[in-house]
């Protein structure tokens, strides 16, 4: 079975117009489907969307957000739900990134909650999990990745995963420069899809599961060498178009 790579940027809460459209003129050129051997996602504050559905409106880019409401509409000031992504021509989601379950104290309930109503709405999630340094140390990094993975595939089943992506995030690894050893993130990747493989085994196959967590050009091929490792989610090394092309080459 041969998973399609894919490289994804998270730039967090980073941009402006100027800076988004400079990224995108810089990248535009080099992200045809024929220059590159993966498929590639911006994900972006939500106010940039519509500037970079726009932007990416001629390529194979697509455009992912970095969160939505677990409500479909109503009385939530300041939420954006999923269905307004979809409205805008978003393509994906970012959820349960480590920084909003820490930050924002959203739980494998919530994540699971948000993952059904993206999918129900055509956008499709890419579900982050990961392990603390402290659940790392203790030696309960398969149980805490394994248990943020069930909450979701009991509530959504394995399909929107299939259409979406899991990313592994060691949360020690985002944003530090420590990235996992790329056989350490191969032995949580193939647990994972282990856990996966107990839904279907067949859609296990399908589903590719992306290493997030300090994430240059220097590091990515070792990790994209790994069988069960498809690709990226990549945040800091994704705000110079530049970077991120080439962790994309590397694909
Ligand atoms: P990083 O972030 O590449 O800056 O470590 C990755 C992420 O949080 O998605």
């Amino acid at each position: 079975m041969t998973r399609k790579p894919f490289v994804v940027a998270n730039w967090k809460m980073n941009g402006s117009l100027k800076a988004n459209a400079d990224w995108i003129e810089t990248a535009l050129p080099q992200m045809s489907g024929t220059r590159l051997h993966c498929d590639v996602a911006v994900c972006a504050p939500s106010v940039y969307l519509s500037q970079l559905v726009k932007g990416f409106e001629h390529s194979a880019t697509l455009v992912g957000a970095q969160n939505c409401a677990q409500y479909t509409q109503g009385a939530y000031t300041g939420e954006v739900s999923a269905g307004m992504l979809a409205d805008i021509g978003c393509d994906l989601v970012i959820l349960g990134h480590s920084e909003r379950r820490t930050l924002f104290g959203e739980t494998d309930e919530t994540v699971a909650e948000k993952v059904k109503l993206a999918f129900d709405n055509g956008v499709m999630p890419i579900v982050c999990v990961g392990e603390t340094l402290q659940e790392r140390e203790a030696g309960q990094t398969i149980e805490v990745v394994s248990r943020q993975l069930r909450a979701v595939l009991n509530k959504v089943g394995i399909m929107p995963l299939v259409a979406g992506a899991v990313a592994y995030e060691p949360v020690w690894a985002i944003g530090t420069g420590k990235s996992a050893s790329a056989e350490d993130a191969q032995a949580v990747h193939q647990a994972l899809r282990a856990v996966l493989a107990e839904v279907d085994e067949e859609a296990s196959k399908r589903t590719r599961i992306l290493y997030g967590g300090s994430v240059k050009a220097k590091n990515a091929p070792e990790l994209f060498a790994q069988p069960d490792i498809d690709g990226a989610l990549v945040g800091g090394a994704s705000l110079k178009a530049e970077d991120f092309l080439a962790i994309c080459h590397c694909a």
